[in-house]
């Protein structure tokens, strides 16, 4: 019988009121069940919100220095469980285990980077227009914050919002992905063994149309942040702003990577491998669409095939493996109907374009690496996310055309520009409309202490990560302290004394 895990409600792990519960199973091998999570419902989040308001009002008095040391222990723990963890994470998301060790290490990093926010968290004082008088801001906490991530960094995604709020001294409902419970389940573990007040943090599992609605329709949950897909960030906005709530969305991407004439062929060869087949193609930074210069495009394009052919399929436990499973049945479809799309609009299947023929991946959701070749701007498979192992070529003529084609799709997360041409790397930097663009890098490779964030459908304007996401937790009030002992009228007593 697989281990049955609980939600962590009310300082304690609890049963769902629904007493229902789903498997979660192993993407490279289908029989192997990791446990069942339960299928909340509304009342879960009733009584999460509940126990969340009394947890923020004691955390929200709590310092902030003394909140980051928390933060502290979380990631000094984070550090010592890092393989545990890791392993954990292959084993439910799929992909390969120096992946999974790096998402935890982004956990790290982002748990060290609050710690320190905690004695920083920085007001502004400013001089005043009117004497004798002072001028200053501060940040309060905002309340109860919804946390929704995704399938794809188990881990660092949580982490990156979960972090941040706590240090700006909000309490948390967490509402992690279906797919990915259990790494979620041993990151709440981590927060209450570094001593997290229990009523700060709340874990609910279950479906995000019942569970994650009744969370963003909750009145008494003023924050959330969502990481997801633009197609269910659209519907939490359209919520969030009927409710005026504060509300931060991550979203889908078709990021490129632009390949000029005089580029280090072999440099851009491994990053496109990395960018396009890294993660299954499943992260929100992935390489999708490879624009390369026309004098090395039949060239560069065959490197592209002839390597990505070789790439080692398999579970990401196996340390040979390259590419993992992708997550469910459901994602390798899709992938499937969009070789059919691309030939359908007249692109060709280079290499890949079919699920691989091993027996020994007969159990997991493989797919093979797939390089569509002669697609052109437009196409749905340039225009559309695909979030899987697939690339589609587009050959174009110039910068300049380059510059049109990345920048000619709904989404605008990450762009990579490879060149040796200093003016073509900051012309690239100025123009390519995205929220993220490497000279001489894949699309891949954020850092934890940057924002991080897209333009246009791939996100609303917030950031993650670095310095700009502690705006997002915390309300900025400014207080004006008047010690003249007159009645001073800002904006008419200014000029004529
Ligand atoms: P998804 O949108 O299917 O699900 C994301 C989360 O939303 C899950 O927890 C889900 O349960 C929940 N959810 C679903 N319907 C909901 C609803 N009606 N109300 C509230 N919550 C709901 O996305 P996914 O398949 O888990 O992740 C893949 C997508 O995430 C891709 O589009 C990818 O680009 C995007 N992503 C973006 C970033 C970024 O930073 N921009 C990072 C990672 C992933």
């Amino acid at each position: 019988m697989p281990e049955r895990f609980l939600n962590y409600i009310g300082g304690e792990w609890t049963a769902p009121s629904t007493n229902d519960y789903f498997e979660n199973r192993n993407p490279a091998d289908r029989e192997d069940v990791i446990g069942r999570f339960p299928r909340s419902g509304a009342a879960d989040v009733e009584r999460a919100v509940q126990s969340a308001r009394r947890g923020f009002a004691a955390w929200s008095r709590t310092p902030a220095p003394l909140r980051g040391q928390v933060l502290q222990r979380v990631g000094e723990l984070l550090v010592q469980k890092k393989e545990e963890i890791a392993r954990a994470m292959t084993r439910e998301m799929g992909k390969v285990l120096p992946e999974t060790r790096g998402d935890v290490q982004e956990g790290i990093d982002t748990a060290f980077y609050a710690a320190t926010e905690g004695r920083r968290l920085f007001g502004r004082v400013v001089p005043s227009e009117l004497r004798s008088k002072w001028a200053m801001s501060f940040r309060r906490p905002i309340g109860v914050a919804g946390l929704i991530t995704p399938f794809n960094f188990p881990l660092a995604i949580p982490t990156w919002k979960t972090f941040p709020a706590l240090l700006c001294g909000n309490a948390v409902i967490l509402k992690p992905a279906e797919d990915v419970p259990h790494t979620v389940h041993l990151l709440v573990e981590v927060l209450l063994e570094a001593g997290l007040p229990p009523e700060v943090i709340q874990l609910v599992h279950g479906q995000g149309s019942i569970l994650g609605r009744a969370l963003v329709e909750h009145p008494d949950v003023p924050v959330i942040s969502f990481t997801g897909s633009t197609e269910t960030g659209s519907i939490i906005g359209a919520t969030c702003g009927r409710m005026h709530k504060r509300l931060s969305l991550e979203m889908g991407g078709k990021n490129a990577m632009i390949v000029l004439d005089d580029a280090d062929l072999d440099l851009a060869l491994d990053g496109v491998l990395w960018g396009a087949f890294g993660t299954t193609g499943q992260r929100c930074t992935a390489t999708s669409r490879l624009i390369v210069q026309e004098k090395v495009h039949d060239r560069f394009l065959r490197m592209v095939c002839d390597r990505a052919a070789t790439l080692r399929l398999g579970p990401g436990l196996d340390p040979t493996t390259e590419v993992g499973p992708l997550i469910h049945a459901a994602a390798r479809d899709k992938v499937a109907e969009y070789v059919g799309i691309a030939k359908g609009e007249g692109a060709s299947v280079a290499i890949g374009g079919a699920v691989p023929s091993d027996p020994r991946l007969a159990h997991g959701w493989f797919y093979q690496p797939t390089v569509f070749a002669g697609v052109t701007p437009g196409m749905r498979v340039e225009q559309e996310e695909i979030f899987g192992p697939a690339l589609s070529v587009i050959r174009v003529k110039d910068l300049d055309e380059a510059i049109r084609v990345n920048n000619g799709v709904p989404y605008g997360l990450s762009s990579a520009l490879y060149t040796r041409d200093v003016n073509a790397a900051f012309r690239a930097m100025t123009d390519l409309d995205n929220g993220i663009t490497y000279v001489n890098a894949p699309t891949i490779g954020a850092e934890a202490h940057l924002p991080f964030g897209g333009v246009k459908q791939t996100g609303n304007g917030h950031r993650e990560g670095g310095w700009e996401v502690y705006d997002f937790y915390s309300e900025t009030k400014v207080v004006y302290v008047d010690y003249s002992g007159t009645l001073q009228r800002a904006q008419i007593d200014t000029y004529d004394k």
